[in-house]
């Protein structure tokens, strides 16, 4: 059939109605109460690509798509949609869509029923396979003629350029992914929230119910506090609640549109769920619990007194220990013995050993605690055999900082005094969320400690617009990085790669040997090419400040600089030694040659357009065309640079990086590296924020990729505003790739939502 009512659907029916119309149904089925709907199924969209002739079409284009070349993808991708869009719907299946759609509006009550368009895209063979998030929604629908175009609007978002690269990447043939479009009456609730059947972090048989005023997607977006609920599932009694003071909500506008405003002040504080609703509520989520034989994430709403349910779904995060309350408890009784910034999240204990100089670091043994006044680059092996990393001085985009969360070790910088209050083979706690150490070793739970799993957990299958790509600064950690589904390196650091060697990089040159720092640089760039490829890798050219290199072979020779982050650092010290430049490009030529078309190069500490100038010039010298074999493109970390981005792109850029590590000490003249400062270090001053904004704006102005790779990308409330300003890639450290990669799918939703109310005004 090729419209279907939800009761006529069920959990079996993925290959007709796609998962969220098969669970919508399933639901209808049990009796559940569901807003109703219907479902454009899977094989009215067949039908509509046959009969009107346009699917040998579009298979012939997406034959011809090599889709590593996105502008390429992103025009073909364009070309199908539009020819969806303009291709009409065959009057037999348009009106079974009209006639579903009046009924409905007849069932409802209402001459033209507002509704919910959304896709439930579904592969022929493998109707398990998840689709999830790749194709659109529409909210706020009505009229039959709207209810078309939207319903041909979700078909053509089949075609969406990454939907397109997802399937060929995980080898869905295109022509048997179907999509299915689910229309179901959108309701204007007083109240909403969410409800897990049991408690999804401890496994307790106990209601969790989470509400709030208004349309649930206050609560399922985060936007407010909800009131919370544990009720006792065998006698329906409340156990346990908190009234939060919920402080917005969003109304259904008399337009259709929906909009955030705020709670009116006396339902601020007022409690959301009566006693009655709640057992209500704790009734329908042991029934739905039932029918599925497993505890449920559900989402309600409450609608001119009713009950509605609009979705449920397995709980998959259930932890099976209780193990974490006690360990809490354990925490709170314990003597904090010295306090710093949280630099690298996750528990770990061990026994101290102060590092003072470097020919010290033999002293660490697996699973100790490393404790030094700020660690230095070929401090890595030591890092790499410690449990926990204090120092005395840094911020959080310091050396310390920065290696421990690629390399997922808990650390705590900026303490001004471990390395006088702890003592030598004392044993204790760190805290490198919070930022304690402990007096003492204790138990720790595996959640809390930073391990590859934190990781893994990650990688979830959402997939964004904006890429979300990862940092790396060590090439062994490239399959971590990779390990997270990440859209490509955003930043592969280049200082890690002279530590194999234990050669300053000048050295080599002073030696005569550029070929073997050619080799090292090639060595270590492919590991991180080779298994990212075909994901772009943006590799920045060497940015040591002299204060790091020193202790290298041939470190001695580095000048002792007052203030080394206002120093020889970055493209102004290559163009001064342009043989270490021209060693970095040759390696990437020879990469490039060898098939890594994916590399691209981004120039540190741009200040000046005649540095990029210069170095393309270099590049072209050994045979490297920017542009043309590689994209080139700068890092913006100076003021300079941000205010004066339009001469950069008029010189040619294919790209420019928000460095915010850089641009905020140089916007607020705050040393990064300096602990007494590091309060005044702050990535959010409006002054900062004006400069990103700003170079934003130019970039998409000129048709120019912005992204991000400072440590602000890796902080999700950042991240927010930069999807609304439209960046178009966040490059974030390993361990939080997953939580940006959420954050850019709920704030890319957001506008899209935006966007749909406002096509309707
Ligand atoms: C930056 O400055 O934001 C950056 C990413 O570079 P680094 O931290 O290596 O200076
Ligand atoms: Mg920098």
């Amino acid at each position: 059939m090729y419209v279907e009512k939800f009761e006529s659907i069920s959990k079996d029916d993925v290959g007709i109605a796609g998962g969220k119309g098969a669970n919508l149904g399933e639901l209808t089925q049990a009796g559940i109460p569901v807003p109703p709907g219907f479902i454009v199924t899977a094989e009215t969209y067949n039908k509509f690509m046959n009969d009107t002739g346009i699917f040998d079409n579009i298979m012939d284009i997406l034959n011809g798509i090599d889709i590593n070349n996105t502008k390429e993808l992103q025009k073909s991708a364009k070309k199908i949609k539009e020819i969806i869009i303009d291709a009409p719907i065959p009057e037999d299946i348009s009106a079974l869509i009209i006639e579903a759609y009046n009924a409905l509006c007849q069932k409802v009550g209402v001459e033209d029923v507002l509704v919910a368009i959304r896709s439930s895209a579904t592969a022929e063979d493998l109707p398990e396979a998840s689709f999830a998030g790749q194709q659109d929604t529409f909210l706020n629908i009505y009229g039959s003629e709207s209810v078309i175009d939207y319903v041909r609007k979700c078909w053509a978002s089949l075609f969406e350029a990454r939907a397109i690269f997802y399937r060929e990447e995980n080898n869905f043939e295109h022509s048997k992914v179907y999509i299915a479009v689910v229309v179901q009456e959108m309701v204007e609730s007083e109240k909403a929230g969410v409800m897990f059947t049991v408690n999804p972090s401890t496994g307790e048989d106990v209601a969790l119910i989470e509400g709030s005023w208004g349309l649930g997607e206050a609560v399922v977006s985060g936007s407010v506090t909800p009131d919370t609920y544990y009720v006792d599932k065998k006698s329906n009694e409340v156990l346990n609640f908190s009234i939060a003071d919920k402080k917005v909500m969003f109304e259904k506008l008399p337009n259709g549109e929906t909009k955030q405003v705020d709670v009116p002040e006396e339902l601020r504080n007022k409690r959301v769920l009566s006693e009655a609703e709640l057992v209500e509520l704790t009734e329908m989520g042991k029934r739905i619990q039932k029918h599925y034989g497993a505890p449920q994430d559900t989402e309600w709403a409450f609608y001119d007194n009713t009950l509605f349910m609009l979705q449920s779904r397995p709980i998959t995060t259930l932890d099976e220990s209780s193990s974490n309350e006690k360990e809490e408890s354990d925490i709170e009784n314990r003597e904090v013995i010295v306090r710093g910034l949280g630099a690298s999240p996750g528990m770990a204990a061990g026994t101290v050993k102060i590092i003072k100089k470097i020919d010290e670091l033999d002293k660490i043994k697996n699973g100790d605690i490393m404790v030094t006044t700020m660690t230095t680059p070929d401090m890595v092996p030591a890092m790499k055999r410690s449990n926990g990393i204090i120092t005395d001085e840094g911020g959080i985009t310091c050396h310390a900082a920065i290696i421990s969360r690629e390399l997922g070790i808990p650390c705590v910088v900026g303490t001004g005094n471990a390395t006088e209050i702890l003592k030598e083979n004392n044993k204790v706690t760190i805290d490198g969320k919070k930022g304690l150490v402990f007096e003492g070793e204790f138990q720790i739970s595996e959640e809390n400690k930073q391990d590859e799993s934190v990781v893994a957990q990650s990688a979830a299958p959402i997939i964004t617009v904006t890429e979300v790509k990862a940092n790396v600064s060590m090439p062994e950690a490239a399959k971590k990085a990779f390990a997270t589904g990440a859209d490509g390196v955003g930043l592969l650091r280049t200082e890690h790669m002279m530590l194999t060697a234990g050669v300053h990089p000048n050295k080599f040159i002073q030696d005569n040997r550029e070929d073997e720092l050619v080799k090292i640089l090639m060595e270590n760039i492919l590991k991180v090419v080779d298994v990212f490829y075909p994901k772009p890798v943006w590799y920045r050219t060497l940015d040591a400040p002299t204060d790091e290199f020193q202790t290298l072979e041939g470190g001695e020779e580095e000048p002792h600089e007052h203030n080394p982050m206002l120093g020889w650092r970055g493209i102004r010290r290559e163009l001064d030694e342009p043989e270490i430049l021209k060693a970095e490009f040759k390696a990437i030529k020879k990469l490039y040659e060898q098939g890594y078309t994916n590399i691209g190069v981004m120039i540190p500490l741009s200040q000046s357009p005649d540095e990029l100038i210069k170095a393309k010039k270099i590049a072209e010298e050994v045979g490297l065309r920017p542009h043309k074999d590689i994209d080139f493109g700068i890092m913006v970390e100076t003021p300079a640079a941000a205010l004066i981005i339009e001469e950069f792109i008029d010189i040619g850029i294919d790209f420019a990086s928000l460095g915010t590590n850089d641009l905020t000490q140089y916007t607020l003249a705050v040393d990064r590296n300096n602990e007494l400062v590091a309060k005044n270090y702050n990535e959010e001053h409006p002054a900062v924020l004006k400069l990103i904004e700003r170079t934003i704006r130019k970039c998409n102005e000129a048709g120019v990729t912005s992204s991000i790779c400072g440590q602000a990308g890796s902080k999700p409330h950042i991240v927010e505003k930069l999807v609304e300003l439209g960046i178009n890639s966040v490059s974030a450290n390993t361990d939080a790739v997953g939580d940006v990669r959420h954050t850019v799918a709920r704030s890319e939703q957001k506008l899209i939502l935006d966007a749909a109310r406002k096509q309707k005004k």
